[in-house]
């Protein structure tokens, strides 16, 4: 089977999102500091935790200006509750290097993804994301929702947490926008994947089941192929709570590594 985004998938797509998409507070900005807020939160985050913490967000740190000139430690306290803190550090060095690199107040932010990926802490996903959402540019997100979706539509065999096959969704991706706005586009095949295309999916409603390899085909549990899970190495360790005159002792985590920055006990693991 061609590997191609036929002009009638990607309209029967259109046509789906337009009357099943959810709402969500940065859904429909154009504005790309709002549109990159939510992108670096939505990473490893459900869409409805992420909703309770754009708002604050925005409120505490209106525009980039005002993110770039914060204390980390306000940041992260900001942060708090989404997790994962290195995406706060690495949104907070973003920001500085915006405000740093900018020339024009009104043409503050990168238009196109090669830019994007240049600011610290944006990697692929992100760049496509506010530069396809904020500007139009023909760049395609290839996020695990998509990955699935463009597995089974085109009975892809390859394990999909490949480099290799990251870069064949966007190349193929790439050339399946068909004159549709692509920030839009990229949300559709997001949602395709976050509501219809699930793990357990429902392919007798799909808009696409009509291209679609794997449900033409009967493979539909088939894909994604698995790859090999990764061993999660077992640690041991010991904490020590030091207290002395109702004071107890907490020690900051390096920068860089495993909780980076974060507060704790002092905590030893073998072999670290
Ligand atoms: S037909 Fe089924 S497997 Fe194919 S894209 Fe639609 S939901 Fe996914």
């Amino acid at each position: 089977m061609q590997k191609i985004i036929s002009r009638d998938m990607c309209n029967a797509l259109m046509v789906w999102f337009d009357e099943h998409r959810r709402e969500m507070p940065w859904r429909g900005s154009a504005d790309p500091y709002h549109i990159w807020v939510s992108e670096m939160m939505l990473q490893q985050t459900q869409v409805a935790t992420v909703e309770k913490y754009f708002h604050k967000w925005i409120e505490r740190f209106p525009d980039v200006f005002a993110l770039a000139n914060a204390d980390l430690e306000n940041v992260l306290k900001v942060w708090e509750g989404l997790g994962y803190y290195t995406r706060a550090r690495n949104f907070h060095k973003g920001a500085k290097y915006i405000v740093a690199h900018t020339k024009d107040k009104h043409a503050l932010f990168p238009v196109n993804y090669e830019d994007w990926l240049k600011v610290p802490g944006v990697g692929p996903y992100t760049a496509a994301a506010v530069s396809s959402i904020a500007f139009k540019y023909p760049a395609a997100v290839v996020d695990g929702n998509v990955k699935r979706v463009m597995a089974r539509l085109f009975c892809l065999g390859d394990s999909i947490s490949t480099q290799k096959y990251h870069k064949m969704l966007f190349e193929i991706m790439n050339e399946g926008f068909h004159g549709h706005h692509p920030g839009w586009v990229n949300q559709a095949w997001m949602e395709l994947g976050s509501l219809q295309c699930t793990p357990r999916p429902n392919c007798s409603t799909c808009p696409l089941n009509e291209h679609c390899c794997a449900y033409k085909n009967d493979q539909v549990a088939d894909f994604p192929r698995k790859s090999e899970k990764k061993k999660i190495p077992t640690r041991y360790g010991a904490a020590f709570i030091i207290e002395k005159d109702d004071k107890v002792l907490i020690l900051r985590r390096p920068e860089e590594g495993f909780l980076g920055g974060l507060w704790e006990y002092r905590i030893h693991i073998k072999g670290t």
